[in-house]
């Protein structure tokens, strides 16, 4: 049964996506393809309507997940593109890349004799990309002689096929050229000699993210795969800021006014008397709150908000309801409250929040709840 009686809604413009995508796509050049890593909900934009515009409209081959709840969710969506699993696998549910297809990341030697008798049981072979270990220190083998010990395993054992190598940076979003993106990409190009000189073919070298994807060449070049996603998705590459592609915001998300109400000078709002009122004012209440999954410091610091195309501010935030300061700009029980996007010709933008709650879009988006309709806009 459907219900869609939503209080807010996370709007998302798919054609911008879709430009976006291409960008990128023109930018990395013919000799390089997207794989889109669409982890956490799609950072809150939904994972099976993003997972289907990217491997349908877009054109992506292989999608990566970071969970193998995410991987096997869209398989059971339907969607039968190549799937990977990026993040670390609890060894008990290893057993759904066998039975769901999927590809995983391989880099030490428990989970290599554990998936081969998995795969060898179900009569089939298990593809796996070598996770190298250049500096991050979350997942991976480091090249040398860990490298070297890991295939010699993966070569005596019969159902494992190696189809990719990658590596993860660490700090690529600091700047361009940082030293330290330098070093591990010299040391994930060693892993691949390595895995290659020991007579793998790979299918798939990745090591750029998003940041990388937008000024290391080099690393583009080299590879056969980009994954990136956020800044196809409208976030800004680059922690200060820099956007070199021209990628395009296609994030809209707003709620709506259930009250308004005068309140006078030396009155509060909410719970705690948290805001106080030094003059005459007009008051909004929302009917969006932190149980929606925004992070607080958003309402409570307030942050800016759109009302008719006036730009203000919010005065608080409960767990279902927050307030908003509507005093002089003209308004109705009913009118939208846009917290990201336009409204006249005011504009909010992903980039501002983050600097304004000093976190990132993973973390402001990425917890966005199911109480907020999805809507995925095509015109
Ligand atoms: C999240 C993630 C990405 C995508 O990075 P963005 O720069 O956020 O697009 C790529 N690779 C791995 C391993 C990841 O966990």
């Amino acid at each position: 049964m459907k219900n869609d009686y939503f209080n807010a809604y996370f709007q998302v413009d798919m054609p911008v996506v879709i430009n976006n995508y291409n960008k990128v796509k023109a930018h990395i050049g013919a000799n390089t393809d997207i794989i889109p890593v669409i982890k956490g909900n799609c950072y809150g934009f939904g994972l099976i309507p993003m997972a289907k515009l990217f491997a349908q409209d877009c054109g992506a081959k292989l999608i990566a997940d970071a969970a193998m709840y995410e991987a096997v969710t869209l398989r059971q969506a339907g969607l039968t593109c190549d799937i990977l699993v990026v993040g670390g696998i609890p060894q008990h549910l290893l057993h759904g890349a066998v039975e769901y297809d999927l590809q995983i990341p391989l880099f030490e030697a428990v989970t290599a004799r554990h998936i081969d008798r998995l795969a060898a049981a179900a009569g089939k072979k298990i593809r796996v990309h070598i996770k190298l270990n250049t500096g991050m220190n979350r997942l991976g083998v480091k090249a040398g002689k860990q490298l070297e010990n890991l295939l010699d395993l993966v070569k005596s054992l019969g159902h494992i096929e190696v189809v990719g190598a990658y590596t993860h940076f660490a700090t690529s979003t600091a700047d361009f050229y940082d030293p330290f993106a330098v070093e591990q990409f010299t040391q994930f190009q060693e892993g691949v000699h390595q895995i290659q000189d020991a007579g793998f073919s790979l299918q798939y070298i990745h090591c750029c993210n998003s940041a990388a994807t937008a000024w290391y060449q080099e690393a583009i070049d080299y590879s056969t795969h980009v994954r990136s996603c956020t800044s196809i998705l409208g976030h800004m590459a680059m922690e200060d800021g820099r956007e070199p592609l021209g990628l395009v915001e296609p994030v809209e998300i707003g709620t709506y006014i259930t009250n308004i109400h005068q309140i006078d000078a030396g009155e509060s709002v909410g719970y705690s008397r948290a805001f106080m009122a030094e003059q005459p004012m007009t008051v909004a209440t929302l009917s969006l709150g932190f149980a929606d999954g925004f992070y607080p410091g958003w309402m409570r610091r307030q942050g800016p908000v759109l009302v008719n195309g006036h730009r203000t501010r919010f005065l608080g935030c409960c767990m279902d309801q927050s307030f908003i300061d509507v005093t002089d700009i003209p308004c109705k029980i009913g009118d939208k409250a846009i917290l990201v996007g336009k409204s006249g010709d005011q504009q909010i933008t992903t980039w501002e929040i983050e600097q304004f709650c000093e976190n990132t879009f993973e973390f402001l988006y990425g917890t966005i709840g199911q109480r907020v309709e999805r809507i995925y806009k095509w015109t």
